[in-house]
């Protein structure tokens, strides 16, 4: 298990990051959860304990300054940096032949680039711990050809490139990076969706596994990663989606 100490979620207000963001409070970690509206992980259910151990920071993870600013806080925190948690993302979609470079480039700014500046600005905290484990947020999208997500398989399959690159890179260093990459997993803003309709047609026969997937489910393997002692492990993309992504 990885050394008590600070752990930044990025993303970690809403959704699966909230969920990841308890979750490693729940281990006794202390988490900063960086998003734009700098808000607290919200998770019904949510233990007081974990909630206490969670601080909100101000961030636009597409910003190389606002990124900075936000670790030079977090570090405030007290007690070493063991992790990072990349997991802030938007998902833009629409005709490959009239998606805008703008919205092209808010996708890759917000999925990929944003991937790299945090793991360059972590890097010195967790080489004055001794190591530590980067978890990139991926997708399943990230190996498919998916119609009008020309921006975003690109942009998840790039978090895979830049997850193998850094976990040989850094190796040396005691840093494991490892690619998480959830399949359809229900949030606030699609829970509708998923629930009935014609999504919901699509999951039930394309999803060999229990569906939906839940935020819970992602934060579950997160914890897990966080958890484990299999030092061996890392530069892997593990996929986390009801084994749709292997099925014929
Ligand atoms: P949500 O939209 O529910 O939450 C996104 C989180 O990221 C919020 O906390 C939001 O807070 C924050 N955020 C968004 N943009 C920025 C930004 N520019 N700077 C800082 N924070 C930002 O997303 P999900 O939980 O659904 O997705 C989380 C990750 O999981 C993403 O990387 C996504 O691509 C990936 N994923 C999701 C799947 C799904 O089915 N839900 C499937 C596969 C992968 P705020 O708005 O305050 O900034």
């Amino acid at each position: 298990m990885a050394e008590k100490g600070t752990i930044i979620v990025t993303g970690g207000s809403r959704g699966i990051g909230a969920a990841i963001a308890i979750a490693l409070a729940e281990l006794g970690h202390t988490v900063a959860c960086l998003s734009r509206r700098g808000e607290l992980p919200a998770v019904q259910g949510a233990s007081a304990e974990a909630l206490a151990r969670c601080h909100g920071f101000t961030c636009d993870v597409t910003s190389g300054d606002s990124l900075r600013d936000a670790f030079a806080e977090a570090a405030k925190l007290g007690g070493p940096i063991v992790g990072l948690v990349n997991n802030a993302g938007v998902h833009l979609e629409g005709p490959s032949t009239s998606f805008s470079r703008e919205d092209y480039e808010t996708v890759f700014a917000t999925n990929t680039t944003s991937v790299f500046m945090s793991c360059q600005h972590i890097y010195p905290h967790l080489v004055a711990s001794g190591g530590g484990l980067i978890i990139n947020i991926g997708s399943f999208f990230d190996k498919l050809g998916v119609k009008r997500n020309l921006a975003y398989c690109a942009s998840k399959a790039a978090v895979g490139a830049i997850t193998r690159c850094l976990a040989v890179e850094w190796a040396g260093k005691g840093i494991r990076v490892i690619d998480v990459a959830p399949g359809y997993i229900t949030t606030d803003l699609n829970k509708e969706a998923m629930s009935a309709g014609p999504l919901r047609e699509y999951l039930e026969k394309r999803i060999p596994g229990r569906i939906p997937g839940t935020s819970e489910d992602v934060a579950k393997l997160v914890k897990a990663l966080f958890l484990t002692d299999a030092l061996f492990l890392s530069g892997e993309t593990i996929y986390i989606d009801g084994a749709q992504g292997v099925a014929h």
